[in-house]
Formats: C-alpha cells, structure tokens, sequence
C-alpha cells in the first residue's frame, strides 16, 4: 500500500476512536497528505469539530498569518502540510474559563495516533505549536527557553529537526509583546530557511503551475 493509503487507513481508524470518556467527538484532522513536515497542534477548540479542519476558528487565522509571512498561504498549507494534534477531540470547556486543559491520561491514550504518524510519515520537520504540544518532545520552562530555536531530536526511531512556535490563540499577549514577537520573527526566519519549507513552497509552485 502507498503512503497516502496507509495515512487515509489511519485516519478512518482515528475518526472512529472514542477511547476519553471527557473527550467530546468528532475527532479533528487535517487532510491525509504524505508530507514532510508535521504540524502538532494541542487540541481543538469548540468550532473545529463542526467545522471539520483544525486551526478552523481565531488561533488558526493568526497561525496561517504568521505562514503566509514566509510564503505559504492557508490553502496551500492545508494541502501539502500533515496537520495533527497532542489530542484530537475538543476537551470541553473549563469552568474557571477558556478550554479544559487534556489530562495526562488523555495525553497518553492519544499519543498513539500521533506515534503512528510519525511512524507513516517519517517527517523531517515538526513544528510543535504551544506549551503543551512543545512539551510532548522537549522540556519546556518558559517559552523563551525554546522559541526561535531549532532542535534535532530522534523520535521513535526517526531523525527530526523541531522548530517550535508559540500558541496563536488570541487570549495570549506572549507572542506580540517583547520578547516574545522578536523570538517568534526568529521561530518563522528558522522555519523559511529549512530545506523542507523551502521544499514546500517548490511543490507549491509546481502545483500552481500545472493548475
Ligand atoms: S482525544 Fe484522541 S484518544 Fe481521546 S477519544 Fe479523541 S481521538 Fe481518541
């Protein structure tokens, strides 16, 4: 079986799991494309479920922002990137307020979803978006400590470069206030000098051409 089948069997399976009993369904993917690189979000929100795609609502229109400043359009982005998640259904809300945070167990029921990604796409490139998404791969105190830096970790058997990005959820001032713009101008700067970004924008562009 090719790539793309094994991805599209896969996500047959992920849409069908319903293993956290707080986990409020449907499951939230992105499209099932053999790429490169991975995009690790941290869970969806209350609108991406029924909107069918994830970084869909406020958060994802400033991440597709931040793209489309290093050449990479939303649409182009959500074909030729695999878009996934520390977990994959909404968590519900917290009553002290914004979305309930997963739990550990949640985490790791999850992580087997996200392993066996890996293990398909053998990616060259994952940019982990958020605290928590960061935190499932490097150890993360304070932002500072990671964003607009470059990290080659081997995972699951598999040698990644990791460029780290800040959560782009409207509710946080980190990434518009110092330092935190700067070392995100930095993350992004990282992020169009690597080879499989600048891949993608060929790739882009060839698509472009044959439409
Ligand atoms: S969060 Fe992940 S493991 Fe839990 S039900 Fe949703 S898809 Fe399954």
């Amino acid at each position: 079986m090719n790539k793309v089948k094994l991805i599209k069997a896969h996500q047959q399976a992920l849409s069908e799991c319903r293993l956290c009993p707080q986990m409020i369904p449907p499951v939230v993917m992105g499209q099932p494309v053999a790429s490169e690189i991975l995009l690790v979000g941290q869970a969806p929100g209350d609108k991406e479920g029924g909107l069918g795609r994830p970084f869909a609502w406020t958060a994802g229109k400033t991440m597709f922002k931040w793209f489309e400043s290093i050449g990479v359009v939303e649409d182009d982005f959500r074909r030729q990137v695999y878009m996934s998640a520390v977990c994959r259904c909404f968590p519900g809300k917290n009553p002290k307020g914004g979305d309930r945070v997963p739990d550990k167990i949640e985490i790791a029921t999850c992580s087997q979803w996200l392993n066996k990604e890996i293990e398909l796409l053998q990616p060259k490139l994952i940019i982990p978006v958020g605290k928590l998404a960061i935190a499932q791969y490097l150890t993360v105190n304070k932002l500072v400590d990671v964003i607009g830096k470059k990290f080659e970790l081997t995972m699951n058997g598999v040698d990644v470069e990791m460029i780290p990005l800040p959560h782009p959820s409207g509710a946080s001032t980190w990434h518009r206030m110092s330092p935190g713009k700067e070392l995100l101008a930095q993350a992004l700067d990282l992020l169009a000098q690597h080879d499989s970004w600048k891949k993608l924008e060929k790739e882009i562009l060839s698509t472009d051409e044959r439409r």
